[in-house]
């Protein structure tokens, strides 16, 4: 028989607390000294932290204590693997993308180094606690005291140290998506709270939008919405290798936008931001289940719209349009959006907005981004736990797949040059957020905006326009303007409406990237 270890609540809720912040504050701890806050403070810091778990797990349910913590383990230990794996935070913006990742996204992470991890630092302590402790839940008076004697604790270390303590305080909103649970509770809790808070009213932006009338051919617009491509391994972008070798014929055609900021570091906030009325400071993710946007004016300036995904789907942004996933089981290339583009927009005579969704450098399994074609350096990196292959791997497999969503640009312009007798053409490519591959510890994506690397935050994007085009548009203004200006996400709604000849009270002209080159 298995003989039990019995604890009352408040001294195994002690125990639990002062482990949780020696083994799962490690992360916590080294980004508290990253940001210049004394390491003679750490001690004090540290019971600061483990006691203000042992409030925080005191006031749950007595009955439930036991249960919760055992989850709680299983929790950690996942947010652990991803902190450490990864160097990534878990935050709203982290989980948001996790509850949207599909089944083939979901199986690139799981691998046998997460499983270990949730066997080792989960699974097996959860046992011993189920098996090895009996607690007894302490009567509602000394748990009270026992929390009054913690908070005089932390109220102790705050006065030992006022100004260290108001400095953790201040960093503490960046901190704590370092901490498990916390960080895990905290955003989950506010995404729950997001999901059950009843929706206001749709917003309208398309009260005061005009059918656009067709003068000579349709429009036809092409928006290629690419994936974790970063602007660094561009060649257009100035790198190295010749990455964008595949629109080399197409380059008198092409204006490319050299300093480009996305939106977010994520695709759950890039995705909706950049068809968004908003820009980047301004957008509240979450507002575009509520909120039309800009293929609602599109279509009800008379536009067809639709949108092709091989991405997850198209994060709310396309609700009210047309939408297809030609990919049934979610592990196509890209190519997949091709096949019958051409067929599709020739059934329309309408002008027409074409939002290409792709999956262009997702990892971490970047080696099944691309087609032999692509496979042009080596030695790559083709397994799922990324970090242990060679900067040299990662970069090589890396810009295979940027070689591949160059294919693909050139494959839709390609298309767009067959229909030039029918259609008025235009593309646009941009990538929704770059990607980290082991800069400075750093992998994927989704580090917080004030402290994501460039390498997160700069994206291609780049226009092509045919040369008998009918946007009356001076492709040289484009490229010089191109060359020496700053551009962002922020500019695709007004240019879109811009290029797309839709009048708005919504638009902004300063922010149209074609209005000073109208003809
Ligand atoms: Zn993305």
């Amino acid at each position: 028989m298995i003989k039990k270890q019995y604890l009352n609540s408040i001294t195994f809720l002690q125990i639990y607390s002062f482990l949780t912040t020696a083994i799962y504050g490690c992360f916590f701890f080294i980004h508290y000294l990253n940001r210049n806050l004394s390491p003679f403070y750490l001690p004090l810091c540290f019971i600061i932290v483990w006691q203000a778990l042992f409030i925080l797990f005191s006031l749950f349910p007595r009955n439930i204590i036991k249960t919760l913590c055992m989850f709680l383990l299983i929790g950690n230990a996942i947010a652990l693997y991803f902190m450490y794996a990864y160097h990534i935070p878990v935050d709203k913006i982290m989980i948001m993308n996790a509850l949207q990742t599909d089944q083939a996204e979901a199986s690139e992470i799981i691998n046998i180094n997460l499983i270990a991890t949730i066997i080792l630092l989960g699974i097996l302590p959860v046992i011993w606690i189920g098996l090895k402790t009996a607690i007894h839940p302490c009567s509602f008076q000394r748990t009270f005291k026992s929390i009054i004697l913690s908070l005089s604790i932390i109220l102790t270390c705050c006065i030992l140290a006022p100004s260290q303590t108001s400095k953790l305080m201040h960093h503490f909103k960046y901190l704590q998506i370092y901490l498990p649970p916390i960080n895990y509770l905290l955003s989950g809790g506010q995404i729950i709270i997001e999901k059950l808070t009843p929706q206001p009213p749709l917003q309208r932006l398309t009260d005061d939008i005009k059918k656009t009338t067709i003068s000579g051919k349709p429009n036809l617009i092409v928006f290629i919405v690419g994936e974790t491509t970063r602007a660094a391994n561009f060649s257009l972008n100035g790198y190295h290798r010749p990455t964008n070798k595949a629109l080399t014929p197409y380059l008198k055609d092409i204006i490319y936008y050299p300093d480009t900021g996305a939106c977010g570091t994520s695709t759950a906030i890039s995705v909706p931001c950049i068809f968004s009325v908003y820009n980047q400071k301004q957008f509240q993710s979450g507002s575009e289940q509520y909120t039309e946007n800009v293929l609602d004016i599109f279509k009800k300036a008379g536009y067809k719209v639709r949108w092709f995904d091989n991405d997850g789907g198209c994060k709310n942004v396309c609700n009210r349009v047309l939408y297809e996933e030609p990919c049934k089981n979610k592990t196509c290339s890209d190519n997949i959006l091709l096949n019958n583009l051409k067929n599709t927009i020739q059934k329309s005579k309408k002008n027409q907005l074409i939002i290409l969704h792709t999956r262009g450098s997702h990892g971490p399994s970047y080696h099944l981004r691309y087609e032999k074609e692509d496979d042009l350096y080596a030695p790559i990196c083709t397994i799922d736990d990324i970090w242990n292959c060679t900067p040299e791997e990662l970069v090589n497999v890396y810009d295979n797949t940027v070689h591949y969503v160059s294919r693909f640009i050139a494959k839709t312009i390609d298309i767009l040059k067959s229909l030039e007798k029918e259609y008025n053409t235009s593309l646009i490519y941009t990538s929704d957020h770059g990607e980290s591959l082991k800069e400075d510890g750093l992998f994927l994506h989704s580090a917080p905006m004030e402290t994501a690397p460039k390498y997160q935050t700069e994206v291609p994007l780049l226009i092509w326009l045919p040369q008998n085009n009918l946007y009356h548009l001076n492709k040289q203004c484009l490229k010089n303007k191109a060359s020496k200006n700053k551009y962002s996400h922020d500019n695709i709604f007004h240019s879109l409406l811009g290029l797309g000849n839709i009048k708005s009270s919504y638009y902004q002209r300063e922010l149209d990237i074609f209005a000073e080159c109208k003809r």
